[in-house]
Formats: C-alpha cells, sequence, structure tokens
C-alpha cells in the first residue's frame, strides 16, 4: 500500500490526531525518556515508514531522541543501522512490512518495553489513563472496557477510533497504518 510522504515538522500533530495508542504511546515514552528498547524501535520504527516517513527523516527522528540520552556518536554507532536495516538499507534489503494489530497484540511485551497493543497489555487503570489523555470521554470509555473484558481488542480500538473522530468505521480497526490512513482521510477529505 502507498502512502503520501509525511514530514518531520508534521509530526508531533499526527501523532496527536491520527496514531492509534499503540503508536502514540510509544510516541510519547520514546519523547519522555529519548529511548525506546527494540521491540518499540521496530513497531513503532516500521508504522512511520508506512505512514510515510522517508530514511532521511526517520534518521533524524531517532537522532534527535536518542542522542539525548546515549550521545551522538553511540546512537549512529548502535542504533542507526537499525533504522536503515528497517528500511531494507542493510543486510539482507529485506523491505520489512508495519506490523498488523494481529502480530501487535500476539506479542509479549516484558518489564521496561513499551510496544504491544495497549487494550490487550495494559492494566485497566492504565488504560483509562491513556484514554483519558486522548480525550476519549467517559461513556466511549466504559464501552471500550467493555470490549477490553471480553478480549475484543480491535473492537475496543475501533470504538476509540469512532469516539474521537465522531464517524462510524465500519470496517473496522485491523492495522495501525490503517488507522492512520483512515484517520486522515477523515480529517483532511
Ligand atoms: Fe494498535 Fe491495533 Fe491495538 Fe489499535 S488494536 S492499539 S491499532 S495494535
Amino acid at each position: 500500500k502507498e502512502y503520501a510522504e509525511i514530514s518531520l515538522k508534521d509530526i508531533d500533530q499526527l501523532a496527536k490526531t491520527s496514531f492509534p495508542l499503540c503508536m502514540r504511546h510509544q510516541f510519547d515514552k520514546l519523547k519522555e525518556d529519548h529511548h525506546l528498547k527494540h521491540g518499540g524501535r521496530m513497531q513503532l520504527g516500521l508504522f512511520l515508514k508506512g505512514v510515510g516517513l522517508n530514511l532521511d527523516d526517520a534518521l533524524a527522528f531517532w537522532r534527535a531522541e536518542f542522542s539525548k540520552k546515549v550521545g551522538l556518536e553511540k546512537f549512529e554507532k548502535e542504533y542507526a543501522y537499525t533504522i536503515r536495516h528497517n528500511y531494507g538499507k542493510e543486510g539482507k534489503r529485506t523491505d520489512y512490512t508495519p506490523y498488523s494489530c494481529y502480530k501487535i497484540i500476539s506479542s509479549t511485551p516484558g518489564a521496561g518495553d513499551h510496544h504491544g497493543c495497549p487494550y490487550r497489555h495494559f492494566s485497566e487503570e492504565n488504560l483509562r489513563a491513556a484514554l483519558s489523555r486522548m480525550g476519549v470521554n467517559s461513556r466511549a470509555t466504559e464501552d471500550v472496557m467493555n470490549k477490553v473484558r471480553n478480549r475484543h481488542y480491535q473492537v475496543a480500538c475501533t470504538l476509540t477510533f469512532e469516539a474521537l473522530h465522531g464517524v462510524p468505521c465500519d470496517a473496522g480497526i485491523n492495522h495501525p497504518n490503517q488507522y492512520f490512513s483512515d484517520s486522515q482521510k477523515i480529517l483532511h477529505p
């Protein structure tokens, strides 16, 4: 699937309006900690590639955060490679595909990891707090929590999408990049 290119200067705004909670959470944690572990770098990095961040902008994006924590030299030595790798520029030159909801929901994040699906992997308290930060109202939050209790994580994400965009999403959410492109279609028809 092809996406129009997005520019680095718009990314903070896009994260607020059009990232699903899984990506929004990792994005916020990266900005807060200036670091993400491997699982997060893969999940968020491939998503950003999918939304149309080109390789140079992706390197600038990760460099700006990581260099605050590990320094520029270590970033270039240890982390830049994986980013180029995700874009198929290193190693086997495989062009890696962004992860689907199914793959993310099936992942098993450990302590200190921020990847995974918040509907599946957050505690109820953390999920409620995250939904409230996103601007989901309390009635919609209860509907979301009901779906989560029944393990319908993608339906919970779809309800979040509908609450935030004010329109139905009949197809349902099955991919974070689909969440993004559907959101952009509504916001910029
Ligand atoms: Fe992300 Fe999919 Fe979970 Fe939504 S359902 S938060 S898009 S993994």
